[in-house]
């Protein structure tokens, strides 16, 4: 059963000509229990989604689904459920205590000592008693973070919302939270849709990822699914870092060409029109360095960063820069020429046009 679905979804703001189409046509559902996260450049509408399934905003056209039930309609408080926020949305006046308590008030009939003890063993669980008496002003992001974490957790909810809820915080502590929420999320078994615009972030918590671009959903599934079988040229260049190396070939014959560039036409592409227009789309991992004059295409290497236990190398091609991830350093040094090659497993094809994947 799916615990949150998406129907048809659609979300203009604005009316005539300045209207902006933010979410077009959008279906997606979550599985009991399961980690969704909501991924795409900025602007491509994530938080929109996120906010009408909240019913922080009116849908234009579509049904929200939560167990089962419709929701479209319905306020937020009679959604059953929880969203956190990029910027904690702690009330200031309130303690600790207070603010993951709050929401219990409003939405249940809990006595106070009730209360009490759930406000307790949710902090327990964040690990943040310590901190129950003290106001937001004076904890720091990853606390405020975790007490509104608490607050959604408190609830119990039937479905958890997050709003990119680990951005506002340092690049080591982001890494630790990943790892606390997705631990959490698994512990307490709550279908959650989350939001971020880092493929890292979906890439490393996901059960599934939902691409979008520009309103549009592009492609949904598992992290690696995404990563090894992208369904466009979209989904291609946005999951992996550094991003998967794209080349313009023709067809000749046997062969994929592009100036200074030649590689045999994978087997399981040979139905692939002769002289059409193709995009070749390599990982920079899957780039093996090789003599020069040997392999698909010979250049220069321009740059090297060392990262320890690799590099990152960029090469130039006649009318194009590859990058290819070394083995640690001095594998290549800056001007050196070199060979580049790949097996045929790891390219992607992509319709020049669409970007649709062709093989
Ligand atoms: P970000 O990560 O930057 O928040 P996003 O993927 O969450 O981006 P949305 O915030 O959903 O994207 O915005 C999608 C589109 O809708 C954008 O073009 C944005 O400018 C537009 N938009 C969002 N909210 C409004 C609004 N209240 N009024 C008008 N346009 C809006």
């Amino acid at each position: 059963m799916a615990q949150l679905e998406i129907e048809t979804l659609r979300k203009t703001f604005g009316r005539g000509e300045d209207s902006v189409e933010a979410v077009s046509d959008l279906s997606l559902s979550a599985a009991d229990g399961e980690f969704l996260v909501l991924v795409g450049p900025s602007g491509c509408g994530k938080s929109t989604t996120l906010n009408c399934i909240a019913g922080l905003e009116s849908v234009t056209d579509g049904t929200i689904r939560i167990e089962d039930e419709p929701v479209t309609e319905r306020r937020p408080e009679e959604r059953d459920i929880a969203m956190v926020f990029q910027n904690y949305a702690l009330y200031p006046h309130m303690t600790a205590a207070e603010n993951m308590e709050f929401g219990l008030k409003m939405t249940t009939d809990l006595s106070a000592a009730e209360r009490r003890e759930r406000v307790e063993s949710t902090a327990e669980l964040l690990d943040i008693g310590e901190l129950l008496e003290q106001k937001p002003k004076s904890l720091s992001g990853g606390q405020k973070q975790r007490v509104a974490l608490g607050r959604a957790i408190i609830r119990d909810p039937a479905v958890f919302l997050m709003d990119e809820p680990l951005s506002n915080l340092d690049a080591s502590l982001r890494s630790t939270m990943r790892t606390e929420i997705q631990q959490l999320q698994e512990d307490l078994e709550v279908t959650t849709m989350y939001v971020t615009h880092d493929q890292t972030e979906a890439m490393t918590m996901a059960d599934r990822i939902a691409v979008m671009q520009d309103g549009e959903l592009q492609q949904v599934g598992e992290p690696l699914e995404c990563y090894y079988r992208p369904q466009n040229r979209f989904v291609a260049e946005f999951i992996g870092e550094p991003a998967m190396n794209m080349l313009d070939v023709t067809r000749r014959g046997d062969q994929l060409v592009a100036d200074g560039f030649e590689y045999p036409v994978p087997e399981r592409a040979d139905d692939l029109r002769s002289g059409g227009a193709f995009v070749l789309g390599i990982r920079p991992g899957a780039i093996e360095v090789v003599e020069p004059q040997t392999g698909a295409a010979t250049g220069t290497v321009e740059v090297v960063e060392p990262l320890g236990e690799t590099s990152h190398a960029y090469v130039e091609l006649a009318n194009t820069t590859v990058t290819v991830t070394t083995d640690g350093p001095g594998a290549v040094s800056r001007g050196e020429r070199v060979g580049i090659d790949f097996p045929p497993q790891r390219v992607h094809l992509f319709d020049a046009d669409s970007g649709v994947a062709v093989a």
